[in-house]
């Protein structure tokens, strides 16, 4: 009896701070799984093996992706793939997360019904116990509507070409990229020979429509590496990256060609002027836009319908 009563309260009494503990562990437990639940629905994560295998993706990269888990689960990354990226990001890719640095980059996808979205990611390598490689996980953000806004600020409205406040861009980037590295480039600007004229005979959609059907064929005529964009007015742009004189000479001399035997719709026949520059050590942005522009003006002066260079 004594034995009893004694035991009894003495044991209610130890057990007490052990059933809060469990209590507790219960509540985190819980909480966790909510918090795992809500990181599962709003945040879009993949696990993806060594063999390139993916092995988990959260329901958000399903929401946004429009593939089930199941479609998803032993398929390869590549099945995001929107076929217009530079092949090399995933090279690269592959190589800095293979050798265990975390990657972060912008990456357009496509949906499974064929839609483009694009997504902000960081890729990080997954250890075990040992350190060793075994997987990599990637987190993402869907960034679709901000490179929409990128796009259309970057973009002219009339020619779809870019626009000048990404010609002002690309400009500071490449000068900055030459004085570091000396990576060469060179610049086109062209101008429509009489624009004035056409809008005088026909009117301003007729010279709209000049402006879009010249754009088209610069379009066409114009490398991958090279960057076209509106500078104002009838003028026209072409930053030409990793290309000497001698090359973006060619190019324009391609391009005069090109626009003198081309058929416009209305006005038929049209021609451009065209200067050519190079970059050089001394050159800051202003020093040459001078340049080109002064070639352009030489080209005019000399007739129209030809190519100047700095030679
Ligand atoms: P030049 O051979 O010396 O270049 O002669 P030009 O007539 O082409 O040159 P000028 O600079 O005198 O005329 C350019 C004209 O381009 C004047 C302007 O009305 C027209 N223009 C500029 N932007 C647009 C546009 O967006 N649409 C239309 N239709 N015309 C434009
Ligand atoms: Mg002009
Ligand atoms: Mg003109």
């Amino acid at each position: 009896m004594i034995i009893i009563l004694i035991s009894v309260p003495i044991g209610i009494i130890v057990s007490i701070p052990t059933s809060k503990l469990y209590m507790n562990i219960n509540t985190l437990y819980k909480e966790n799984l909510r918090h795992i639940d809500t990181i599962d629905k709003h945040v879009a994560t993949m696990v993806v093996n060594l063999n390139k295998n993916i092995t988990d993706v959260s329901t958000a990269l399903c929401k946004i992706s429009g593939y089930s888990k199941e479609e998803l689960l032993g398929q390869t990354p590549s099945v995001f793939k929107s076929g217009n990226m530079d092949v090399q990001v995933y090279k690269e890719l592959w190589n800095k997360i293979s050798q265990r640095y975390v990657w972060s980059g912008e990456l357009e996808n496509k949906t499974k019904s064929g839609e483009p979205y694009w997504v902000d990611v960081t890729i990080l390598p997954n250890l075990d116990e040992k350190n060793n490689l075994i997987s990599f996980t990637s987190i993402m953000e869907d960034i679709t509507d901000k490179k929409l806004i990128e796009k259309i600020s970057q973009t002219d409205k009339l020619t779809q070409l870019y626009n000048r406040v990404k010609l002002d861009d690309s400009l500071d980037y490449e000068i900055n990229r030459y004085i570091r590295y000396k990576d060469i480039f060179s610049v086109i600007l062209i101008d429509i020979d009489y624009f004035k004229s056409v809008n005088d005979t026909y009117g301003h959609l007729v010279g709209d429509n000049v402006l879009v059907e010249l754009s088209n064929q610069l379009k066409i005529h114009c490398r991958n590496t090279d960057i076209l964009g509106r500078w104002g007015g009838e003028e026209f742009m072409i930053i030409c990256t990793d290309t000497n004189i001698k090359g973006a000479i060619e190019l324009a001399e391609h391009l005069r060609k090109t626009v003198d035997t081309f058929e416009f719709e209305i006005v038929k026949h049209k021609t451009i002027s065209i200067g050519v520059s190079e970059v050089t050590n001394a050159d800051n942005i202003e020093t040459l836009i001078k340049r080109v522009d002064e070639n352009l003006y030489k080209a005019k002066k000399e007739g129209r319908n030809r190519v100047i260079s700095d030679s």
